[in-house]
């Protein structure tokens, strides 16, 4: 990269943001031998965006444990001995990604997602990210072995931080230049497509000159305004997880130079999270309802707290507690299960009460109304088919019958003190809608055409999300159109110079 003067940059290749897609990017346009420059809005120290906040958690698709050994090589023969990892085709990815969007995901892209998850595993991989198996979330140990369910099995070894901080040292190394505190605000573009991009540095506006601009700047869960007016009313009050800097600057960029929207505008991925979180940040998720109940300030159940494994049903909690009055629900459960409950459960800031008797935690729920929540509990403890066994490693039917709202699953009778409750609000991490892509990550425009030299991926980029979201395929997304997007750039940078 060059740079000729003090507000004017030139490169190869610029990309917008420096999270997990953006950084996918960024190694893999430099693998093509291309000078490449990061505009990260953030200050150093809170690099990474909404990467880094996650656990690490993500999702691929495999065949066997011999998969797995190329993905984690420090497996030990005891830890595979001791563990059912089961297996998770393709298909089955594809299945997870058709069956929660409601058959609305892209097909071309959602099939692209599933068939290079694997080998851009590997590829993170060799670019020194290391994963373990999440025993402590995604298994459960029954009969002295530990058994997978939900299709999520590792996670980065230092959680998303890890993974933010293995991407940043490996593009440093080979070359690759980040301005934090640069925030891109427009596009330099005509008639033969985009050329460059605007930013604000350190209060300066400057210029960067590319070839080509990868945009991966994330999606607008931060921004009230953007989320009141596409998601609509009562998502201005929702906790806003994770990044504050990801508030739609490069989905707007791209939009006023013709580029098409796509994907569920009005949807977000959005989970339970304490009542009393701060406004923004991490949000402190409760997500072992699956073997409680949720109850809102009437004391009724809302949502069938055991449709399928929390993993394909947290990402829509969210939204249903914000439709609830006072955008509030409590979190119950009984001694029979407190000892599977989450880590996130112990943490210092959280919003509990405990009582040895139902009655006594129907006094202490706040903002609850007493006689409703007893009548339910007594409905819902009646309704509970007994003489089905619980077991929280499969979807084991064990569920109610007779119900407005029925549980399917894991639908133990609450009886047992001590008696504990959560107080949980609405936290949005990300949002769906954004802009259209190819299967070369180009962004689309308004007639469906790719606008030269523009490319996204990541959050910013919609169609592949509605309605919900299987765990782990943010990170998965990230990296595998991040790669594609840095590749297809680079191809188009070399014959642009040829
Ligand atoms: C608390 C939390 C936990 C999560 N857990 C998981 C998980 O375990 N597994 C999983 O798969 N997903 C998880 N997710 C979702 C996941 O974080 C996202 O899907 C994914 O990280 C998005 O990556 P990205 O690179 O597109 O965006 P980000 O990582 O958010 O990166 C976008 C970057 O762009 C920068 N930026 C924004 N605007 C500008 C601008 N105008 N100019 C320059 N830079 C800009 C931002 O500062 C940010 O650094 C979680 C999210 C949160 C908030």
């Amino acid at each position: 990269m060059y740079l000729s003067e003090d507000k004017r940059f030139e490169t190869d290749i610029v990309i917008v943001g420096a999270g997990n897609a953006a950084m996918c990017a960024a190694i893999s346009a430099r693998e093509q031998g291309l000078n490449v420059i990061v505009l990260e809005k953030s200050p150093e120290n809170e690099k990474g965006g909404n990467s880094a906040y996650t656990h690490g958690s993500i999702r691929f698709a495999y065949n066997s444990v011999e998969d797995l050994k190329q993905i984690m090589p420090e497996l030990t023969p005891e830890e595979i001995e001791n563990t059912d990892f089961g297996a998770y085709p393709e298909e089955d990815f594809y299945d997870d990604l058709c069956r929660l969007s409601e058959y609305r995901t892209d097909p071309e892209l959602s099939s692209l997602l599933t068939s290079k998850s694997f080998e851009t595993m590997k590829w993170l991989q060799s670019h020194k990210v290391r994963f373990v198996p999440i025993y402590g979330r995604q298994a459960f140990k029954v009969d002295g072995r530990f058994k997978f369910w939900g299709g999520m099995i590792v996670e980065s070894v230092g959680g998303g931080k890890g993974l933010v901080d293995t991407l940043h040292a490996e593009g440093k190394k080979s070359g690759i230049q980040i301005l934090y505190n640069a925030m891109a605000t427009k596009l330099i573009h005509d008639d033969n497509g985009v050329h460059g991009v605007i930013f604000k540095h350190q209060g300066e506006t400057k210029e960067i000159h590319a070839k080509a601009v990868i945009l991966a700047s994330g999606g607008f869960h931060a921004n009230t305004e953007m989320r009141t007016r596409y998601l609509g009313p009562k998502w201005d009050i929702a906790k806003v997880r994770g990044s504050r800097f990801n508030t739609g600057e490069g989905i707007q960029m791209a939009l006023n130079i013709g580029a098409v929207s796509n994907g569920n505008w009005s949807g977000a991925h959005a989970v339970g999270g304490d009542r009393y979180a701060p406004a923004l940040g991490e949000g402190f998720q409760k997500l072992s309802y699956p073997f409680g109940i949720i109850v809102n300030a009437k004391g009724e159940r809302f949502v069938n707290e055991g449709s399928d494994f929390r993993n394909y049903t947290y990402a829509n909690i969210g939204k249903l507690i914000l439709e609830q009055p006072g955008q509030f629900a409590w979190q119950i459960f009984d001694k029979k299960v407190a000892h599977l409950l989450r880590d996130e459960y112990k943490l210092k800031q959280v919003t509990k009460v405990t009582a040895n008797s139902i009655e006594e935690l129907a006094k202490k729920l706040d903002g609850v109304d007493t006689e409703g929540f007893l009548k339910n509990i007594r409905e819902y403890n009646e309704a509970v088919c007994k003489n089905i066994p619980f077991n929280p490693n499969v979807k084991d039917g064990l569920c109610t019958e007779g119900l407005p709202v029925n549980k399917s699953n894991w639908a133990n009778t609450l009886d047992q003190a001590p008696f504990e409750a959560y107080a949980v609000t609405c936290g949005i991490t990300f949002t769906y809608g954004g802009l259209k892509i190819n299967t070369k990550s180009e962004v689309q425009d308004i007639m469906q055409q790719s606008i030269p030299g523009l490319y996204a991926a990541g959050e910013l980029v919609g169609g592949l999300f509605y309605f919900n979201y299987p765990g782990g395929a943010g990170l998965m997304a990230g990296s595998v159109f991040g790669k594609i997007a840095g590749e297809n750039a680079a191809q188009f940078v070399k014959q642009s110079l040829s």
